[in-house]
Parts: C-alpha cells; structure tokens; sequence
C-alpha cells in the first residue's frame, strides 16, 4: 500500500485487522528540515498510528504530548524581532515527545544512515504489524507555488497558510532523479495487490508517484491496483485536499480522482471503490475500463475501516479471476 499521513494511517488501522502481510511505502514530499532537524510527517504518522502512540483528537502527532520547547521558541521568536522570528517555524507543531523522533533521525542520517534504514529503526520501538518503508532514500519535498508569486515548502503553504492562498504549481521537487528505498520495487512487483488509500491523491500518493521507478512498478505489477477515495461527495472528508486538486486542474470528484489516477497501464488503476453518495460515477469509470464499486467509504470506526479493506481486497480479488 502506498500511504500519506492520517488518511493512509487510519486505513492501515483496518487493514491490518485483516491480517495479511502489509508492506507500506510512505510518502517523503512532506519532509522537510526544521531547525536542522529532519522531520518525515507522513512516515510518522503511520508509524505513531500503528503503534498506537498517536494523538487520537489530533490525528498527527503523540498522544499525550507537551509543547514547552515550542514555548520557548516563540519566546526567542518573539524577543528577536519580525524579520529574525520568520527564521523560527512555530507555525509546524514539533511536541517535546515527537522531537525524540527527529533527533534522532537526523543524528543518524548525519552519521550517514540511509532513510529507509533509519525508519526501521524507529520502527522497532512501535508494534506496527506491517512493514513501513520510505518510497525513497534520497531527499525529495514537495514545493507549492502560490498565486501571490512565492515558491514555499508543502508544510507552509498548508499548516502556515492552511492552503489559504490558492496554490498555481505543485513540484515534487527531487523526484525525477530520486531512486526507491532498498524493498520498495520488490514488494511492488512481488504483491498480490496494490493498494492506494484514501489519502491525498495530490501531494501524499502523486508525491510518491512522482517517483518514476516507483510508478513505473505500480504500472507493470501484475498484481491488481485498487483504490479508494479520498473525496466523498464532492468534497474531501478532512483536510484541503480540494486545494491541492484545484491546484492541478482536477474536479473535486470522486470519479475526476479515478480519472487523474488513470487505468493501467498507461495511468494507475483497475479498480476505485467511491462512496455509496457518489455511486453515479460508478457506470461512467466502468465504460473507461477501471472495474468500479460503490461502497460506504467513511472511516468512522474500526469496523466500518476494516469492512472498506475488505471490499477493496475482494474487488482485487475479482480483478484477479
Ligand atoms: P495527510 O498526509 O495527513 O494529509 O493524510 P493522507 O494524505 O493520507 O489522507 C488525507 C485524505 O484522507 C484527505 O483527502 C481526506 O479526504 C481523506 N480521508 C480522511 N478521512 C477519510 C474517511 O473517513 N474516508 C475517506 N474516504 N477519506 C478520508
Ligand atoms: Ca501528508
């Protein structure tokens, strides 16, 4: 499965309910260096999600969680002056417990440790049930370009700016160049399905997409790729994905995401499960050869996540036959 942060995480909760042999590729556009720390957003998600170490309410970071070096940051911020404080990020919430992840992380990718290697090491803290894999060891973030003319990192335009500001460009900056994390083609290539979330299709699946060889796998797998939809009725069911749909000309649609995804191989897709609200693109996505259902898609309780894997692994397995 390949993962953003809240929407794959909170899928994976269900999934794993299944019992199956889960391999997830993360998503490293949203990383980014804050106080030259090396924070990975979505990988830690999932990996305080299924280890059950996150904040429920929040959806991202730990639970029980204090903010006290935030505090004193803006502090300093505040001591030091307007143009001195735009260089302290208060704005990324980094709680005291979480920046035990990013230190070290960081220590260890200074001592020259591969991300993939160091997230398996974080891991080993956490009684995940599934392998969590970065798409790509090499650095890669995603930039937004705004309609005011500036060019910032993901995180800014989205928690700074809460996407406030349309965005006119989205580059997954790195990508092109950038090759898998060890693990990743293989459990592509080697799956008996391939799944995509219910996460951002933009900035949490593209950004892994953008990776060629990465979609590439995706592309040849002989496995069957199903998705499911982060869009429910025409609207995301949290967040602003909408903004980062209108940033790339596509509808806020649960069929218009199938159609941006693609059928395989020159796109993505065999099968897109939408909610049972928009079971009208149901016949459309069909006549254009992506196998389609219509199933309830609201991740409202364990149950109701775990019956959603379900439906997507059997319609996988009816791909399949
Ligand atoms: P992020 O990296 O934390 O933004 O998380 P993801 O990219 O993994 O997932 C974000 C997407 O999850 C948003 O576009 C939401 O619309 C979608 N999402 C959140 N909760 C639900 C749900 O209950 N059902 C569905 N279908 N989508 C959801
Ligand atoms: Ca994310």
């Amino acid at each position: 499965m390949l993962a953003g942060g809240i929407g794959g995480a909170r899928f994976l909760l269900g999934l794993r309910e299944l019992g199956h042999d889960v391999t997830v590729i993360g998503n490293n556009g949203d990383d980014i260096t804050l106080y030259g720390l090396r924070v990975c957003p979505d990988l830690d998600t999932v990996m305080y999600t299924l280890g059950g170490g996150s904040s429920v309410e929040r959806g991202w970071g730990r639970e029980a969680e204090s903010f006290r070096v935030t505090e004193e940051l803006t502090h300093y911020a505040a001591a030091i002056g307007a143009d001195n404080a735009a260089d302290v990020p208060t704005w990324f919430g980094l709680g005291d417990l979480d920046l035990a992840t990013h230190l070290l992380r960081t220590a260890w990718l200074r001592d020259g440790v591969a991300l993939s290697e160091v997230t398996r090491r974080l891991c080993e803290r956490w009684p995940l049930g599934v392998r969590l894999l970065p798409a790509t060891d090499d650095p890669v973030e995603t930039h937004v370009t705004l309609a005011d003319g500036r060019t910032v990192h993901f995180q800014e335009w989205w928690v700074r700016v809460h996407a406030d500001v349309p965005a006119t460009r989205i580059e997954f900056t790195g990508a092109a160049t950038a090759g898998p994390a060890p693990g990743v083609i293989e459990a592509i290539v080697s799956a008996d399905v391939v799944l995509l979330p219910p996460s951002n299709p933009v900035v949490s699946v593209g950004a892994i997409l953008a990776i060629p060889a990465v979609a590439e796998a995706v592309r040849r797998t002989p496995a069957p790729v199903v998705g499911l939809s982060p869009v429910i009725g025409g609207a995301p069911v949290r967040g602003m994905a909408d903004a980062c749909l209108m940033a790339i000309g596509v509808e806020t649609d649960a069929g218009a995401v199938a159609q941006h995804y693609g059928r395989r191989p020159t796109g993505f897709l065999d099968g897109w499960l939408v909610d049972d609200t928009d079971a009208a693109a149901v016949e459309p996505l069909r006549k254009c050869g992506i196998a389609c259902i219509a199933r309830p898609l609201l991740m409202s309780d364990l149950g109701a996540t775990t019956a959603m894997a379900q439906a997507a692994l059997d319609l996988a397995n009816d791909l399949r036959t």
